[in-house]
């Protein structure tokens, strides 16, 4: 049972309240490579980088079993760059910088070693090569996921479209859904979203949690109260490698299940913000991610007690 991950491997700079970091290991696929290695192994990493990616993290790939065969390395080129600002609150960011760089004319190449594999995470990327990725096994994973961004929505909306129709679960944020769906209201919206295709449709908003939907049933996950939140730089794409991982490992594809996948998305996600950068994903370890799923289930539980 392998887990095929997609995305960018980058350089970012990262600016919030709080201070500046320049050009750290940074991309999609970083982090959401990392947040699914707590739970499942091996990992099938696809991706594009220059000759200037970092050893470090490459070496920290594998030493976490990840195959790194489908990473296409380009020489003379210069990795993917992305520059980000937050605002004071955080959840606000303005991209000053994208240099797409070697991710220009991606055209990913899914090595035979890959074929087979059950589940397959698609980072945000040209809905094209997501596409491309999925055309080119030879059987459809039995699990799909996905995400993308305003970009794409608003530029190449058939192709995000088409995409969409063949995956399994969507993950995005409020404001995505909301442009994807046209429509104000996020219930109204998640019902023309699963009228799409996908079968199951993930809700991420930042600080307020997620919302998990089915055609039939919704459920709310909170996001931990932080006192320190650092950097939300990753914190999607850690949610979702999380998700996607903790479903490989339990290999199970039902609202239930789903309900704890996004819990322990959550568990990561509110990990990575305490550091600058994937760092903190580096360092976690086993023990602090059961002590925080606990401290999740124990924000959530309450004795129900029926006055009327
Ligand atoms: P997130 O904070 O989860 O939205 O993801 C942040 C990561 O996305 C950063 O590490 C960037 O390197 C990466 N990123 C930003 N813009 C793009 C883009 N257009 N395509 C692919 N990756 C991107």
């Amino acid at each position: 049972m392998t887990l095929i991950t997609v995305g960018s491997l980058a350089f970012d700079t990262i600016e919030t309240p709080f201070g500046k970091a320049e050009k750290i290991v940074g991309g999609a696929a970083t982090y959401i490579t990392l947040a699914a290695s707590y739970f499942h192994s091996p990992i099938q990493l696809v991706s594009v980088i220059g000759e200037d990616f970092s050893p470090e993290m490459w070496e920290e790939f594998k030493k976490r079993n990840v195959n790194l065969e489908g990473v296409e390395i380009r020489k003379g080129e210069k990795s993917f760059f992305w520059h980000g600002k937050y605002g004071m609150d955080l959840n606000t960011r303005d991209t000053l910088v994208t240099e797409l760089n070697v991710l220009a004319n991606f055209s990913p190449k899914i090595p035979d070693s890959y074929q087979g594999s059950d589940y397959l995470m698609l980072g945000n990327l040209d809905p094209k090569v997501q596409r491309s990725v999925i055309e080119q096994m030879k059987r459809r994973p039995s699990i799909i996921a996905m995400d993308t961004m305003n970009f794409w929505i608003e530029n190449v909306r058939d192709e995000v479209l088409k995409t969409i129709r063949q995956t399994d679960i969507l993950i995005i944020n409020d404001e995505e859904a909301r442009l994807l769906a046209e429509d104000h209201s996020l219930a109204r919206a998640a019902n023309k979203i699963l009228n799409m295709g996908p079968k199951y449709l993930v809700i991420k908003k930042g600080e307020h949690g997620a919302l998990l939907f089915d055609k039939t049933n919704v459920f709310f996950a909170p996001a931990l109260p932080l006192e320190e939140v650092f950097d939300p730089t990753g914190a999607g794409d850690s949610f979702a490698g999380g998700l996607i991982g903790y479903i490989a490992k339990t290999g199970k594809l039902n609202f239930e299940n789903l309900k704890n996948a996004v819990i322990y998305g959550s568990v990561i996600a509110s990990f990575c913000v305490e550091e600058f950068g994937p760092q903190r994903l580096v360092s976690l370890t086993p023990l602090e991610i059961r002590e925080r799923y606990k401290a999740f289930t124990s924000l959530t539980s309450f004795n129900t007690f029926h006055l009327f």
